[in-house]
């Protein structure tokens, strides 16, 4: 669907600059300036497909990247391609802030709780969880 459009918009690119070569040789004001306008019309639509597509691969990435995250034990996990866990990342960046935060096992001071505990430690938002 994203190529077809950009393969459309180049095809009718490749056949206006064709017809500007043929229309170059007309001496007529008219049709140079309906020429000029035409490229300059596809030429932006060029531009804003390229970004399009750009944009669209970003979110594709992104929607890939949020279905291969799953919870367990209060913290998010993610399958690599091949299907390998990787994590844990801390649930409280992730659900804030939307950042895959990794963690390191540790001991901390839970402001919470006034108390001391071990666990999976986030490194940007110190919370620790398990
Ligand atoms: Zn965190």
């Amino acid at each position: 669907m994203v190529a077809e459009y950009i393969s459309g918009i180049k095809a009718a690119w490749d056949v206006a600059k064709a017809l500007k070569v043929a229309t170059d040789a007309i001496d007529d004001a008219h049709i140079k300036l309906q020429m000029a306008e035409l490229i300059s019309a596809l030429a932006d639509a060029k531009l804003e497909a390229a970004e399009n597509a750009e944009t669209i691969a970003k979110l594709q990435q992104e929607v890939a990247k949020k279905e291969s995250l799953f919870f367990e034990n209060g913290m998010y996990y993610q399958l690599s391609e091949n299907q390998q866990k990787d994590g844990p990342f801390c649930q409280k960046c992730y659900d804030s802030e939307g950042l895959l935060m990794r963690t390191y096992e540790g001991k901390a001071f839970i402001p919470a709780k006034e108390e001391w505990g071990i666990g999976q430690i986030c490194r940007k938002c110190e919370s620790v969880h398990g």
